[in-house]
């Protein structure tokens, strides 16, 4: 188990940037490969109505019955909405487009904020012995990112190495803030993580000195390089450590798993 600065239970993190195509889902589906690789047991919960990360562990659209939908709006037992995937110590809440109305049905439930955080954080979770659970948020900053980020220990940003990546930061640190000061005040930020890193490009060296000079400590050492090995593994429903172990993508997320976990070390210290 990991030692972390919790009581117990899995340790939660929101995997959110509003942008889309910035490397949420793939950070969450490979940030999770590396760590189960390394025994940690781990559950994604996938929050896009998209589907993506479900899609991309392999898990078919008619084996999505019960659904993040079900989990936020029906109560239903965890054991049903938990599925394991082909990867070791990997298991997946799956989402299907009927989550796209949840972000209107909840808006008149009173615990509209509060439905993942008591769905993932009830006393029958301890039962599976997650260490880590790490939820895939729509590319929006809507009440569907909002319950993640009351029901997560803390939030990990994807950033593009692209121009403008750091545009919608201060947005959604607004929103972290505006969480810690509603509904869960020990939100922390993870870290921001540098994807689609491309060294050869001055845009992306660019984007990483704003980064740095801006966020410090809070930016990953860690960079994920563009990697067209990671692009590919989605069409064969696997992560990249599965689809080509060796390759760049493949020991990014690696590295990037084992920077997280000593943090959290450090801070359980
Ligand atoms: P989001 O979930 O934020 O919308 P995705 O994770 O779906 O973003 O990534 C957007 C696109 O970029 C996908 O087609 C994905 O395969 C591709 N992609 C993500 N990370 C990398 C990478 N490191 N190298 C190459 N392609 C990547
Ligand atoms: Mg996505």
């Amino acid at each position: 188990m990991l030692d972390l600065a919790r009581s117990a239970g899995p340790k939660i993190i929101a995997i959110a940037n509003q942008k889309g195509g910035v490397g949420k889902t793939t950070t969450t589906i490979n940030l999770a490969a590396a760590l189960a690789e390394d025994a940690f047991k781990v559950l994604i919960v996938d929050l896009d109505p998209q589907g993506n990360a479900s899609t991309g562990l392999g898990i078919e659209a008619n084996e999505r019955e019960y659904t993040t939908y079900e989990l936020l709006l029906e109560e239903i037992e965890l054991d049903k909405v938990i599925q394991e995937t082909g990867q070791a110590n990997l298991s997946i809440v799956p989402a299907t487009v009927d989550l796209s109305s949840a972000d209107m049905e909840l808006i008149s439930n009173e615990k509209r904020s509060f439905l993942l955080h008591d769905a993932l954080r009830q006393p029958a979770m301890d039962g599976f012995g997650f260490d880590f659970i790490l939820i895939d948020c729509p590319p929006s900053l809507n009440l569907l990112t909002v319950n993640a980020m009351v029901a997560a220990h803390s939030v990990l940003v994807p950033l593009q190495s692209e121009f403008f990546a750091l545009e919608g930061l201060s947005q959604l640190m607004l929103t972290v803030r505006e969480v810690r000061q509603s509904a869960n005040k020990d939100l922390r930020i993870e870290g921001v993580v540098l994807t689609m890193y491309d060294g050869r490009n001055n845009l992306s060296s660019q984007v990483e000195q704003d980064a740095r000079d801006n966020l410090g400590p809070l930016v990953f050492q860690t960079k994920i390089p563009r990697n067209v090995r990671v692009s590919e593994a989605p069409s064969y429903a696997v992560p990249v450590l599965s689809y080509d172990p060796g390759s760049k993508g493949a020991e990014a997320y690696r590295a990037l798993a084992r920077e997280l976990v000593t943090n959290n070390k450090r801070q359980a210290a």
